[in-house]
């Protein structure tokens, strides 16, 4: 008998050899293929990493800005000290108009490109009690400033003095000059006491020099007294052996006298601003309020008299600083 024929190759359904056919297609292109999908992983991973890069890239922008935020802002190196020993010249009205002065001098140096290193001197009596009322002594924790109880004498004094109570501030050094009478000279050079009352001018300010600004507002009640003592900062000066110096207002702002007398925070503005720009001009202008230029106005044009009209004094800062509390 025969042995069975080996069954012929089933013939394929339909189906089955379209997939047949398939299958070979994909067999021969698969190469092809495995290399397209290799090319698109690649691609993917190239944009990935490029947006990676970028966001990245904005990370270290954040991070260099924080760093810049956090680093100590560039120095001029002058100092500015704030003479507060005019306390007992003051109405309590003053004393709160000065202690706000006072918070815009502090804000407008820390917002400063180049702040100076500030101290207030000679802090006591109704002056400090304001300070101390005011948001929880915050002024203690104001940055770059030291409070003294003493006067500025204590900068050619060398003796280690007290700091006000729990306002140490370690950041500047201490300064332990030498008890000689050279060194006293050397010390006492190097101050300038500003006062609307100087013969002389500021011309610039100087990085080694420490700038005296007269802690008072008195609205030049001072003025009217018959008494010697009426010309209050540039007298003190005088009798401490302190140059004294005025803002040179009269030399750049047409319309306004040389005498202008400025509020506390106005003429540390103007000093940083000078730091910032050196031209007095642009420095002037940026704090005065534009209304001490309006022609045929108070003042405008004429020397200071003698007794400034209050609101020639009162100043857009002040005016904002007596509604607030320091
Ligand atoms: N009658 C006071 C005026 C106080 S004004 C006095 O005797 O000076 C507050 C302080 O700002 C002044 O003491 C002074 O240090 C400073 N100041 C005001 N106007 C000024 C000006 N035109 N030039 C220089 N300093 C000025």
């Amino acid at each position: 008998m025969d042995s069975p024929a080996a069954p012929a190759t089933p013939a394929l359904s339909k189906s089955a050899q379209k997939r047949a056919e398939k299958a070979e297609r994909l067999a021969a292109t698969k190469i092809e293929r495995r290399a397209k999908e290799k090319a698109a992983r690649k691609e993917k991973r190239r944009i990935k990493a490029e947006k990676r890069a970028a966001s990245e890239l904005d990370s270290a922008d954040e991070a260099e800005k924080e760093r810049k935020k956090k680093k100590p802002k560039l120095e001029f190196g002058g100092r500015v000290l704030i003479d507060l020993g005019f306390d007992v010249k003051m109405f309590d009205k003053e004393i709160n108009s000065l202690c706000s002065q006072l918070a815009y001098t502090y804000s407008a140096n820390r917002q400063a490109s180049y702040p100076f290193s500030l101290i207030c001197s000679s802090v006591n009596g109704r002056t400090r009690d304001r300070l101390e009322a005011t948001s929880d002594a915050a002024y203690k924790r104001w940055i770059n400033t030291e409070w003294w109880e003493e006067g500025y004498e204590r900068l050619w004094s060398g003796n280690a003095l007290s700091t006000a109570p729990g306002t140490e501030n370690e950041d500047m050094p201490r300064n332990s000059c030498p008890e000689t009478e050279d060194g006293t000279e050397n010390i006492k050079r190097s101050m300038v006491y500003l006062t609307a009352d100087s013969e002389e001018e500021l011309t610039e300010l100087l990085p080694h020099e420490i700038y005296i600004i007269g802690g008072i507002v008195d609205r030049n009640r001072f003025k009217n007294l018959p008494d010697l003592s009426k010309n209050l900062c540039l007298d003190k000066a005088k009798e401490s052996g302190i140059r004294t110096a005025c803002l040179p207002i009269g030399r750049y702002l047409e319309n306004l006298p040389t005498r202008k007398v400025l509020t506390v925070n106005q003429v540390f503005e103007i000093m940083l601003k000078w730091v910032e720009t050196r031209d007095w001009e642009t420095s002037l202008y940026a704090v005065i309020p534009k209304r001490k230029f309006l022609p045929g106005g108070k003042n405008g044009g004429k020397e200071d008299s003698a007794v400034a009209p209050e609101e020639d004094v009162l100043t857009r800062n002040e005016a904002a600083a007596e509604s607030e509390a320091c």
